[in-house]
Formats: structure tokens, sequence, C-alpha cells
């Protein structure tokens, strides 16, 4: 008999945080490393949002909040919302959480029982298929293609669905590819849904606010309204204002979801950090400026890195429409061997290697469902992205 619960055994740890640590550690031994496998943005949080913290402190918002969030932070995520994406949103509609993440948690764990199956395209980002499994429920992982753009294909929805499907997780603009949804492609799958009234949608929108024209970012309930009674939307401060170390995301849905939401909440870590709670309202209702600035910055990037990675030889790498990632195909340089001696029989042989040789970090493809590909991440100094794409190259050139 194990001490550990079958639930945990079925998990693995996040494999980009692993990367990134590996880096980490490569790097306080003295190599010379680049790691560009963390998802969180390179700039600080906004001066005014760490002011807003400070003076939370001051004024004694030190206490157990709501579990739920503050009224104030609720009220600002519902004018943001309504400011930003047209929605209108009921504080009893909104629970405010450590993280993005824990939404995604409290719902699947609110909701999921063994058997239950949640579709899940792929590439993925990591935790969904560990949490589904996590709550004993079934992930069915759709591959989607890259002459898609990586956005699932109404028919393949239609085809995984089944009476047990409970959940279709969609995550608009997509880690790791950067995929946009546009409001056609978001209406055309609104459509299949609808045929099936058991199958609620999951909306990760997190990476919203960094998209890039022509790609217009629009909310899953803007386009089908008919489906916000089974629709949760989560959202987030994290990638869109630098907080990830803030730990403030939300759900947004129907009432007794909520609800059952909110009990899991409880019941575990009661309430998000107050004084980030006060930060994320700052974050919401003060300036907006950071938001058009990292948005212009990440662009720059996206289209340098995209240009210089498509250029190396074996490699093609697709544009994306938001987010900060891309995910470039390694399919011409497998089978080849790299300068050091190394064989590249699959995309992690490709990062394990680019990583010892040219000090690298790049998370390998398998990690998110679909290969062979890799995730760079160009949430990095515009320096550093040249250095880092002209490694690569470098290596690329080096295969034989
Ligand atoms: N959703 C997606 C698609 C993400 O990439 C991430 C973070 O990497 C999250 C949610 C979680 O965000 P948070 O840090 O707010 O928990």
């Amino acid at each position: 008999m194990s001490f550990l619960s079958e639930a945990v055994r079925r998990i693995n740890p996040s494999p980009t945080i692993a990367m990134t640590q590996r880096a980490r550690e490569l790097r306080a031994s003295g190599r010379d490393v680049i790691g560009l496998a963390a998802g969180e943005p390179d700039f600080d949080t906004p001066a005014h949002i760490r002011e807003a913290a400070a003076a939370a402190m001051d004024r004694g918002d030190t206490r157990y909040t709501a579990p739920d969030g503050t009224p104030a932070l609720k009220a600002a995520i519902a004018a943001a919302r309504a400011r930003d994406w047209g929605e209108t949103v009921a504080p009893a509609e909104i629970q405010v959480t450590a993280g993005g993440k824990q939404a995604l948690f409290n719902a699947l764990l609110a909701t999921l029982d063994p058997g239950d199956e949640v579709i899940v395209p792929a590439p993925y980002w990591v935790s969904y298929p560990d949490i589904v499994r996590l709550c004993g429920a079934t992930p069915v992982v759709v591959p989607t293609q890259a002459q898609d753009g990586f956005r699932l294909r109404p028919e393949a929805l239609a085809a995984a669905i089944t009476p047990r499907t409970k959940w279709l997780i969609l995550n608009n603009p997509g880690n790791p590819t950067g995929a946009g949804y546009a409001a056609q492609a978001l209406a055309a799958l609104a459509e299949v849904l609808a045929a099936h009234p058991q199958v609620w949608t999951l909306s990760d929108e997190i990476y919203g606010p960094i998209a890039f024209a022509p790609f217009e970012f629009r909310s899953f309930t803007a386009v089908a309204p008919a489906l916000r009674d089974r629709t949760l939307i989560v959202d987030g401060v994290s990638k869109a204002y630098a907080m990830t170390g803030w730990r403030i995301g939300w759900g947004i849905g129907p009432t007794p979801l909520l609800d059952a939401m909110r009990k899991v909440q409880s019941q575990s870590t009661t309430n998000a950090c107050s004084i980030s709670q006060a930060a994320a309202a700052a974050a919401l209702e003060g300036p907006q400026d950071f938001i058009g600035e990292s948005r212009a910055a990440f662009r720059r990037r996206r289209d340098a890195v995209v240009a210089a990675l498509d250029a190396c030889p074996g490699l093609s790498c697709p544009e994306p429409e938001g987010a900060f990632y891309v995910y470039p195909s390694v399919a011409g340089a497998l089978g080849r061997t790299s300068r050091g001696g190394r064989a590249l029989a699959d995309d992690a042989a490709f990062c394990e290697a680019l990583l010892e040789e040219e000090g690298v970090a790049l998370v390998a493809g398998s990690a998110f469902g679909l290969s062979p590909h890799v995730r760079l991440s160009y949430a990095a100094a515009d320096a550093v992205l040249a250095e880092a794409c002209a490694r690569i190259r470098r290596f690329c050139d080096g295969l034989s």
C-alpha cells in the first residue's frame, strides 16, 4: 500500500516549472544559461499597484476577507469587465482566487466525479489535464493542427463529445501556442455546444489583454451569451499586469457553480491575500497605460523571434495572435545529430541538447501534448531574445 494517494500518483510535477528550475540551477553552478521556459512577464509590477499594496497594509487590510474576495475588488472586476469587454456581471457571479489556477481548480473539484470527461485541446497548458486527473476525472485530449492555427475545429469538438463530457476547456489566447480564437471561431464552437446541454465551457482568458491586431480578443460569453449559464470565465492579473507573484485571479460564472466554488475555497485557502486583492483592484481601476505598453513590447519581440526562428534550418515558426509564446515545429531537426554528438530523436532531446550545448532553456512540446515542437517564452528583454535566437541559429546550423 502506498502512503501517497492514488490521486497524487496520477499527476506529474509541472514540466515548465521543472525546466525553469533546471535553468536556475545551471546558472547557479556558473553556466551561462538563458531561461525562456517560464510563463511570466519580465516587467516589474507597475509602481501605482505596488503603492496600493503598501497603503492597504498601512490602513490595516491585513485580515481575512470574504472567501470570494473583497467587495472592492469584485466591484473593480465587474467594472473592468464592462469597460474592456462590454460584459455585465453581478458580484455574486465572481469569485476571487489565489491566481487563475485556483479558479480552475475550485471549479473542477466542485464539479468532477470519476468517469466524467473533460475535453482538452492540445497543445494545452500543462495544468489542465493534471487538475482533471487530480479530481479523478478523465482528460480527453483532442489534438489541433498547426495549419489550423492550433485552434480546435468544430467537427473535432463534436466528435469528442460523449454523454460523459462535463467541460470543454478553451484557452484564448492560448498557452503554449499564442493561438487566438476570433469571434467567428468561437461562434462555430458555441454552435456545437448549443446542441449538448450537459457540456460546460471553461474559457481561460488570462491572456486576453495580450492580443495583437488585427486579431481582436473577444470574451466567450460576449460571443455566445446563450451559453452564459454554463460557462466559467477564468481570468486574473498575473499576466496582463505583471503580477504573477501576487497570486490574484478570479472565476466568473453562474451563481450555482460559484456557490460550489466558494464552498471549496472556504475549506482550502479561505481567501486570496488581502493585500494582493487591494493591489489587484488598483491594477484594474488605475491607469491602463501598462497594458498598451507591454502589448507593444510583446508584439515587437514576437515579430523578431518569429522571423529569427523561422529562418533556422529545421525549424518552422507560425505567428501567434497573442500571449507571449511561440511554438515552432522542430520536425526538420529530428533524426539529425548536434555538433556535440547528441542524436535528436524527439523534441525533448532537442531541448536537452540545446540547453547543454548552447545554454538556452525551452520546453519540449511533449509537455504540452503536441510534438514535435518547442515552446519559447518571449517575455524577456529584446537583447536577451536576440542572443537566444543567435544561439538557436548556431545550434541548428551545426546539425548534421
Ligand atoms: N491559465 C493559463 C493558460 C496560464 O498559462 C496560467 C499561468 O501560466 C494560468 C492560467 C495561471 O495563472 P495564475 O498564475 O494567475 O494562477
